[in-house]
C-alpha cells in the first residue's frame, strides 16, 4: 500500500530566479515536515498545483523529473490555467468556501465559481486516478478538493480515501446558505474518514448530515464515530493538528535567536511585548485586536508608555478585493492608534507587514511577554501552539480566542477571552501584563505539556490509525489526547 497525498498546491515553492530559468524550494511547516518521513517509507507520491499558471508554466512535469531520487517521495503536478485559477481557488476556495466556513457571509455565491471548482476537481481526479494503484491509500487534504472524493468514485476507484478539513466546519444555520450544499455533503460522504480539527466542527457537521439527508445514522462515541447516509458508511474524527514541537524547542535556542531576542527586549526595556502574528486575512480578527488594545491603553491609562504590541501581519490573497481593502482598513486603524497615543521615546504599535526571516520569527516568540491571539474563528492555529513550544524558560502568556481551534487543547493555561469582546479582552491583557512570574511559569507549564503531547507526529499517527485500523476499538480514546471537556 503506497501513500498519495493530495493537496491544493504542492509542498514547494516555485519561482524564476534574474534569468528567467524556474526554481523549485521545498516548502517548510509542520505538515510537510511530518510527511516526508511516511512518504519516503511508503514510496509515496503528492499531487498538487504549483501555485503557477500553466500560461507562465506551461509544463511543470520536467522540472519535478526525478524527484523520488531528490527528495524522496514523487511529485505529481497538476496544472491550472489562469481562468481555472480564478475561479476554483481565489473564486469557490477562497470568496465562497473560506468565508461561511468561518461563520462569514461569502458577498455573492457566484455560480460560475462552482462550475469551475467542479471542473479543477475533476480534472485532479484525473491525475489521482492515473497514479493511484489499486491498493493504495489516498489522504486528500482541505476545502480546495472536498468534491474530489465523490469525482474518484465516479471513476470506480474502490480505493480506500480519506479527506482531512483543516478549516472549520460550520454550524448548520450558516452550512445551510451554500447553494450547493447537498454536492458538499455527498462529496463528503465518499471519502472513507473525514478528518476535523475540533469536536465542535464534528458536532457540526453530525448536525448538517442529520438534517440534510433523513436516513442519515451516527454510531459510536469517543474520537471516532461511524455516519451512515446516501448508503455508504463513513468514519468521522477530530484530530487536532499540530507542529513539530522538538524542531521549534531546537531553533529558539541557537545563538542566532538568543541574540535577536535580546536586541527586542533591549529596545523595549522596561516594557511589556505584546506580540500578534497573523496572515492578512478577515478572520484573525485583528481590527478587534487593534480596538482592545486602544481600550487597553484608554481604560488603564499608567499602562501607556509600559506595554508595546508587535503586530505582524503576513501578506496574503493580495489579489482577492476583500483582502485589499481589510489592509487598508488595519493601516488607517493602526494609523489613528498611534496618532493619538505616540510619545517620544514609545510607539504603541508596531506594525510589520511582510513575512519573518530566518531568527526573526522564533527571536519574537521567545521576547513576548505575551502572545495576542484572537481570531474571529480558526481551525486551529499554529501561531498558538508554536509560542508555547518556544518558550523552553516556561515563561509568557498566552491570551486565545475561545474560537480558535486550539483553545480546546490550550484553555488550561491560556487566558481564553471572546474576541468581540473588546473591553473583556482589554481587561484580560491588563490582568495578564500584572501577572506573577509564578503564575506566568504554572500556566506555561500547562500549555507546554498539551502542546508536547500531541505534537504533529501524534496527529499524523492517530489519523492514519482511525483510515487504516481494521477495528475501531484499537483506536486511541478521545481522552487520551483532550482534556475532558473539550472531549464531549
Ligand atoms: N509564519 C510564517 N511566516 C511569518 C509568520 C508566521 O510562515 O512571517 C507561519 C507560522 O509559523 C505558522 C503559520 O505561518 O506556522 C500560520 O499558521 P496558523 O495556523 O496560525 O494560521 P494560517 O495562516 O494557517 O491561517
Amino acid at each position: 500500500m503506497n501513500l498519495i497525498v493530495v493537496s491544493n498546491r504542492l509542498p514547494f515553492v516555485f519561482s524564476r530566479d534574474a534569468e528567467g530559468a524556474w526554481r523549485l524550494e521545498p516548502g517548510s511547516g509542520g505538515l510537510v515536515t511530518a510527511l516526508r518521513p511516511v512518504l519516503r517509507d511508503r514510496g509515496g507520491r503528492w499531487i498538487g498545483w504549483t501555485g503557477v499558471t500553466e500560461e507562465e508554466l506551461p509544463d511543470a512535469t520536467p522540472l519535478l523529473a526525478g524527484s523520488e531520487r531528490r527528495f524522496g517521495y514523487t511529485l505529481i503536478p497538476v496544472g491550472l490555467s489562469s481562468a481555472e485559477r480564478d475561479g476554483f481557488y481565489y473564486g469557490f476556495s477562497n470568496e465562497i468556501v473560506w468565508p461561511l466556513f468561518h461563520d462569514l457571509t461569502p458577498s455573492r455565491f457566484d455560480p460560475s465559481y462552482w462550475a469551475v471548482y467542479e471542473s479543477v476537481n475533476q480534472k485532479f481526479a484525473d491525475v489521482t486516478a492515473q497514479n493511484a494503484g489499486r491498493d493504495d491509500f489516498i489522504w486528500v487534504h482541505d476545502y480546495h478538493l472536498i468534491r474530489l472524493g465523490g469525482a474518484l468514485r465516479e471513476r470506480g476507484l474502490q480505493n480506500r480515501i480519506a479527506f482531512f478539513l483543516h478549516i472549520p466546519f460550520p454550524p448548520l444555520d450558516i452550512f445551510l446558505k451554500l447553494p450547493w450544499r447537498f454536492q458538499v455533503m455527498r462529496s463528503l460522504l465518499q471519502y472513507d474518514l473525514i478528518g476535523f480539527q475540533t469536536v465542535r466542527d464534528r458536532r457540526n457537521f453530525a448536525q448538517c448530515l442529520r438534517l440534510l439527508f433523513r436516513d442519515a445514522e451516527i454510531t459510536g462515541k469517543g474520537a471516532v464515530w461511524t455516519v451512515f447516509g446516501e448508503g455508504r458508511h463513513a468514519r468521522v474524527g477530530s484530530f487536532p493538528i499540530s507542529i513539530d514541537v522538538q524542531e521549534f524547542e531546537r531553533r529558539v535556542s541557537e545563538a542566532g535567536v538568543l541574540e535577536k531576542t535580546q536586541s527586542l527586549r533591549r529596545h523595549e526595556a522596561g516594557r511589556k511585548i505584546i506580540l500578534g502574528i497573523d496572515r492578512l486575512d478577515y478572520t484573525k480578527g485583528i481590527p478587534q485586536k487593534l480596538e482592545a488594545f486602544r481600550t487597553l491603553l484608554t481604560r488603564y491609562p499608567e499602562l501607556r508608555g509600559r506595554v508595546t504590541l508587535f503586530q505582524i501581519v503576513v501578506p496574503s490573497r493580495e489579489d482577492i478585493p476583500r483582502y485589499r481593502d481589510h489592509k487598508v482598513s488595519l493601516e488607517r486603524l493602526v494609523g489613528e492608534i498611534n496618532g493619538r497615543f505616540t510619545t517620544s521615546g514609545w510607539v504603541p504599535i508596531h506594525y510589520i507587514y511582510r513575512s519573518l526571516e530566518g531568527v526573526r520569527l522564533p527571536a519574537y516568540y521567545r521576547a513576548a511577554d505575551i502572545a495576542f491571539v484572537t481570531p474571529l474563528k480558526d481551525g486551529m492555529n499554529l501561531v498558538a501552539k508554536e509560542y508555547c513550544a518556544s518558550r523552553v524558560d516556561e515563561d509568557g502568556v498566552l491570551v486565545l480566542s475561545e474560537f480558535a481551534g486550539a483553545a480546546a487543547q490550550l484553555q488550561k493555561g491560556a487566558f481564553l477571552v471572546n474576541p468581540f469582546d473588546e473591553h473583556g479582552v482589554a481587561d484580560t491583557l491588563y490582568r495578564a501584563v500584572g501577572l506573577p512570574a509564578e503564575e506566568r511559569r504554572s500556566r506555561m507549564r500547562k500549555l507546554r505539556r498539551a502542546v508536547r503531547e500531541y505534537d504533529i507526529y501524534r496527529w499524523l499517527d492517530t489519523f492514519l490509525a482511525a483510515a487504516i485500523s481494521k477495528e475501531l476499538a484499537d483506536f486511541p480514546r478521545v481522552e487520551d489526547y483532550l482534556p475532558e471537556s473539550a472531549a464531549q
